[in-house]
């Protein structure tokens, strides 16, 4: 029963892209002592078709971050009968940090938009007035961010607000948590600006022939309309999920003719070609091998900048921050940036 809980649940906040993307987000119910958390990799729109949840034993992994274990989670993975045993999700530690029986983790645009501003705290102190919850400071998700979380959960929150990352919740049923997450999401939804419509022709023909096509995203386009949206992809990413599937820095952001010409360029083999280039005035291209993964990313960005206004002090992550997520060492960032 809890279980079927978790699928309706985790399908009708995997199906939102305002909630969740791709891969990103994940749901988990406790039962007993056995949590059924979202696995690494899986989108939550699939649960329900596929298998995508994970049993672990959650008092065992909450034992283990008592002891300050570094890799909490994988030992205590309950091995399940048939073949193959799926990853859980990073983000493991925080359900189990969390008590409640149904926990929820979403990078919802409307938080990210508000949790990316440097006095974010002041501004979600105002408006989750009357909701037990806690802002946690940016850290690296895995242990950093794990810690961080574990000294919050000790006022016995119920929601936290992840600086520059996303929001997790629980209740102690699934109609609980999703209630609170609409409410929450009611007071903080902000007005997303509208761009013009593109000419499919003029980005259909500027690809034409070549490794590029046009993102099939609509709202990726307004990246080449909107200027606050511009400005900020200029100067450099905003949350781990934009890092870890766009890449770091600044996005590459070209005149028409400057995309003409980039465009005639032969990569061979090499992989140092842009993933995406935003045509200022014309729309979003994507290079034929970026994932689906990638593109729906483009499309959170994308929605969540629309939200943000240009007087908004934002906090971008830093280069070490950006190079901890790739796994880089700060050389290896260096000459990565300068390709
Ligand atoms: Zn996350």
């Amino acid at each position: 029963m809890n279980r079927n809980n978790l699928i309706s649940l985790s399908k009708s906040i995997g199906n939102n892209l305002d909630l969740t993307q791709g891969a990103g987000g994940n749901t988990s119910v406790k039962d007993g002592k056995v949590m059924w958390v979202k696995a690494s990799g899986y989108c939550l729109q699939d649960a329900g078709v596929k298998n995508i949840f994970v049993p672990v034993n959650y008092p065992g992994i909450l034992r283990r971050l008592e002891k300050g274990q570094d890799n909490p989670v994988e030992p205590e993975i309950i091995k399940e009968n048939h073949g193959e045993t799926l990853r859980p999700s990073i983000e493991t530690t925080l359900h189990a940090l969390m008590p409640h029986r149904y926990v929820i983790h979403v990078h919802s645009v409307n938080v990210l938009a508000k949790a990316v501003v440097r006095k974010g705290e002041e501004v979600f102190h105002k408006l989750l007035n009357g909701i037990k919850w806690s802002w946690i400071p940016y850290a690296r998700p895995g242990v950093p961010l794990t810690k961080e979380v574990q000294r919050a959960t000790q006022l016995d929150p119920d929601v936290l607000v992840l600086a520059n990352h996303g929001l997790v919740l629980g209740g102690d049923t699934a109609e609980e948590a999703e209630n609170l997450l609409n409410d929450i999401e009611r007071r903080l939804n902000c007005f997303r600006r509208e761009t013009p419509a593109i000419s499919m022709q003029e980005i259909n023909s500027l690809t034409e022939g070549t490794e590029y096509k046009p993102s099939k995203y609509d709202l990726v386009h307004s990246l080449a309309f909107d200027q606050v949206a511009l400005e900020i992809v200029g100067k450099g990413s905003l949350y781990p999920d934009h890092v870890v599937f766009l890449g770091p820095g600044p996005m590459p952001t070209m005149k028409t003719y400057e995309a003409q010409d980039y465009l005639s360029l032969s990569f061979g083999n090499t992989s140092q070609y842009h993933q995406a280039i935003i045509v200022v005035g014309y729309g979003v291209i994507i290079h034929k091998s970026l994932s689906e993964g990638a593109e729906v990313m483009l499309h959170c960005l994308i929605n969540t900048l629309l939200r943000i206004q240009s007087h908004d002090d934002l906090r971008y992550l830093t280069k070490e921050e950006e190079a901890e997520l790739m796994g880089w060492d700060a050389e290896k960032y260096r000459k990565k940036i300068q390709q």
